[in-house]
């Protein structure tokens, strides 16, 4: 169950906020100090609030009107039992479409979704399109044409629940704990939280005979837990046909850090909103060595094996660096915490506040894992295999690692450190080295840099007759970051501002980086405002991907009154968010 003690925060946290929140938490604990806190207040003149934007003047009833009391509660329920209990798994090897009898269950969640929601297939209202037989993309007409339209996401698909006797309740039966407002199951979080809330807004919304200025399209993809290759890849080449690059004012999706509140210390309470403005970038890096084979009684003093740990232990002894960059979305929102949390972690607001980004990231590389995670390159040796028998040397070994790349790093330069690092070791036994073959991009970019890193120069009498290959997958060089200063993120920090708001609490939303990578990855060149995130606080999901996935019915209740308010606010903002005049001239 979630603790409300902020002090008593789980060992793995949310980012960089909950890390704050724990270690500073712990060291006042430990050391008896919690009403002892040193008054700090540095100037920290930055992190301005749009202020909270409510929606107004079209007649429709409010957020709490829909979304509130025991029998809008009830309904809410109801659809989000009826959706969470069909097991639409993406599984990572599910054959074609057609074919796979396990993509039935996508079937299965079309028909729950007609009959929950008949407005939104109903072609008088909305224009329901399937893309790639899964992909569902829901058309709400707007009535200017001036106005660019708006794209908000969700996925069908939940990853798969492991072994099933080790839920507490059967992992697709949506049990409801009345006492404690949790829902159990996979997928009642992530991410089918927010297609219920989705798709309920647009029915509630169209219910009360609204009639938007803009498009809005809701496209809902099947296979996000699998990359989206099927899905929100093709659902984003059909959009880029209809509507053009950059043709959406902002797209919102699945992501960041929720919703944390600080209260400790001698700051009054604020609370975080942390949505993704960008992401962090991804390679996986595969290393395979072939070397000459024999018995395993007369062995080369190093085998294949051998060989290769020497070279994970070159690539674990190169890790990446900490590196905060100026007004990067990290160091703005840790401007907002210096500004409105100053006491919360007194060292960073004065570090933060003198500029110091190069001990600020040391600081926070050094607090945990996750929040390391947000200011370094990642470096992961996650595969090995080698060697099939006990009295025959290993003849091939394969070793793979994962790297997710901060900003401040590229995909090249981490291919590139690999071969370096692993120079000498190449150099000493020998080996032939291919390094990603066909990548042109790879080449011109170490052509540029100097210097030759393929040799063979046995300085030994054993010749290991060894070949290194080296392979770069699933490149992805991060994603832009989105604006944090514009008129659409003012619409949406703002409406944050309005629905999240309590008295006494001041709302702060800014922008963090996002360690892994959602559908909206396939969506990067529909819009340059993309934003990723669950609407709702932090510790009210729980295991997401893991045993026992729960969802606080309440937070479901606050994501459907935050959408209900974003679709007024962005639709009224007509005035603001005209089509830029180039798309102007291209109608
Ligand atoms: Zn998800």
């Amino acid at each position: 169950m979630a603790s409300k003690s902020l002090l008593k925060l789980p060992a793995i946290t949310f980012g960089l906020l909950a890390s704050l929140q724990n270690a500073y938490g712990a060291v006042l604990e430990s050391r008896g100090l919690r009403d002892n806190v040193e008054q700090v207040s540095w100037p920290s003149p930055r992190c301005q609030l749009t202020g909270p934007i409510y929606p107004e003047d079209d007649g429709l009833p409010s957020a709490e009107d829909v979304f509130d009391g025991p029998l809008a509660f009830k309904k809410q329920l109801d659809r989000h039992r009826d959706i969470v209990e069909v097991d639409s798994i993406c599984y990572d090897d599910l054959g074609p479409i057609g074919e796979d009898k396990r993509w039935d269950s996508f079937d299965e969640l079309q028909k729950v979704l007609k009959r929950l929601y008949p407005i939104m297939h109903d072609d008088g209202y909305v224009q329901f399109e399937k893309v790639n037989t899964y992909g569902l993309v829901y058309t709400i007409q707007g009535q200017s044409e001036e106005l660019s339209p708006i794209l908000l996401t969700a996925h069908q698909d939940v990853v798969p629940v492991g072994n099933e006797s080790d839920w507490t309740y059967p992992p697709f039966s949506a049990e409801y704990d009345e006492k404690t407002d949790w829902m159990w199951s996979r997928g009642t979080a992530d991410d089918k939280n927010r297609l219920t809330a989705l798709m309920s807004v647009f029915e509630e919304l169209l219910t009360s005979d609204w009639r938007p200025q803009r498009d809005f399209v809701i496209a809902l993809g099947f296979d996000e837990e699998c990359s989206g290759f099927r899905g929100a890849k093709n659902i984003n080449d059909m959009l880029i046909e209809k509507y053009g690059k950059d043709g959406f004012e902002a797209v919102i999706d699945e992501g960041g850090l929720g919703i944390i509140d600080l209260d400790f210390g001698r700051d009054p309470p604020v609370r975080y909103a942390l949505p993704a403005v960008t992401e962090k970038g991804f390679v996986n890096i595969w290393l395979d060595l072939q070397v000459k084979g024999g018995h395993s009684s007369t062995p080369t003093p190093h085998t294949g094996i051998g060989i290769m740990s020497q070279i994970v232990v070159a690539l674990e002894n190169n890790p990446y660096y900490p590196e905060v960059e100026w007004n990067s979305p990290i160091h703005k929102s840790l401007q907002c915490l210096a500004r409105y949390s100053p006491n919360a972690f007194p060292s960073i607001t004065h570090l933060v506040d003198h500029g110091n980004l190069y001990k600020v990231a040391e600081v926070i590389a050094s607090m945990d894992l996750s929040a390391a995670a947000l200011v370094q390159t990642t470096q992961a040796v996650d595969i090995i295999y080698g060697g099939d028998k006990i009295n025959s040397l290993p003849e091939f070994t394969t070793v793979g690692i994962n790297y997710r790349v901060a900003p401040q790093n590229s995909v090249l330069e981490i291919q590139h450190n690999v071969v370096k690092h692993i120079n000498r070791i190449v150099e000493n036994f020998g080996l032939n080295v291919n390094a990603y073959e066909d990548d042109d991009e790879y080449h011109h970019y170490a052509a540029s840099l100097g210097g030759d890193h393929h040799h063979k120069k046995p300085r030994r009498d054993i010749d290991y007759e060894g070949t290194l290959t080296i392979r770069a997958e699933k490149k992805f060089d991060g994603a832009p970051v989105s604006p944090t200063d514009d008129e659409v993120w003012q619409i949406f920090a703002g409406t944050i501002e309005a629905t999240f708001k309590e008295p006494g609490i001041t709302v702060v939303p800014t922008g963090v980086i996002m360690t892994g990578n959602t559908d909206s990855k396939h969506y990067l060149d529909l819009s340059r405002n993309i934003y990723r995130w669950n609407p709702h606080p932090a510790f009210d999901i729980k295991n997401i991907h893991a045993v026992d996935e729960g969802l606080k019915m309440s937070a479901h209740i606050g994501v459907a009154k935050f959408y209900y308010n974003l679709v007024r606010n962005f639709d009224q903002a007509g005035r603001f968010l005209l089509k830029s005049s180039q798309q102007q001239q291209e109608l």
